[in-house]
């Protein structure tokens, strides 16, 4: 048999909710447990795109989508991260909505019961992603969440890439899609809101174990009260 693709999860998005923006993980480290993901950035600076090894960081700033690559002594508050090993390809060849192209992806699904990685490389006739902006944690997520800058483009190329969450792990991470893009020449990316693809090669991976890691010796983490019905709340406002 060949061995087990784990889903490296570091935090919860709960936690993030809570207003732990500190980042506790660098982004050497993450790499290590994965080539594909997504997740945010020390203080919620912005959006972290993994893609084929390397994490890349999307920012709003002064109105215009910025894309760094990110080096690997920044840290990181919330990740998740996998190494990305295709079990489903197949080809878009005409126009479709995103939620269309989600129901097409779904029918490839055993169950819904496992976690998935996603992986579209394409071309694009509308893109639509927003970034959280850089906040301190005396800020609510959901709060935060509710001035989040948002950018469109048409007509581009580039990448998806992200999980698909089974319902009953909402609250480790979003249930269903949770999708970033980048664009080829790195010049446009974040968090996906919804898209329109013209045509592209969709990647769907197994996920066969869920390593979810804590931020052992954050002692917000430790101490932090949360208030777990308020969280799901906040989850569902601002994902
Ligand atoms: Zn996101």
């Amino acid at each position: 048999m060949s061995e087990a693709i784990k889903l490296f999860q570091y935090n919860t998005l709960s936690a993030l909710m809570a207003g732990l923006y500190g980042g506790t993980l660098t982004i050497g480290e993450l790499l290590e447990h994965g080539d594909l993901g997504l997740g945010t950035l020390d203080s919620i600076d912005g959006e972290l795109i993994v893609l084929d090894g390397k994490a890349y960081q999307a920012k709003g700033s002064n109105g215009r989508v910025e894309v760094v690559e990110v080096s690997e002594d920044v840290k990181v508050p919330y990740a998740a991260v996998v190494p990305h090993k295709a079990e489903v390809i197949f080809k878009q060849r005409f126009e479709m909505s995103d939620e269309e192209l989600e129901k097409r992806i779904e029918s490839y699904y055993d169950g819904v019961n496992l976690f998935r990685s996603i992986k579209i490389t394409g071309r694009f006739s509308h893109m639509h992603v927003r970034m959280i902006p850089k906040s301190t944690s005396d800020r609510k997520f959901a709060e935060v969440a509710t001035h989040q800058p948002e950018y469109t483009k048409d007509n581009v190329s580039g990448t998806i890439v992200g999980i698909w969450t089974p319902e009953m792990f909402h609250g480790v991470s979003v249930a269903g899609y949770h999708l970033h893009f980048i664009s080829t020449d790195y010049t446009f990316g974040g968090h996906v809101m919804d898209f329109v693809i013209s045509e592209g090669i969709i990647e769907v991976g197994a996920v066969d174990q869920l390593d979810q890691r804590f931020p052992v010796q954050d002692r917000k983490y430790l101490f932090a009260k949360f208030n777990v019905d308020e969280l799901k709340d906040d989850i569902d406002k601002s994902e």
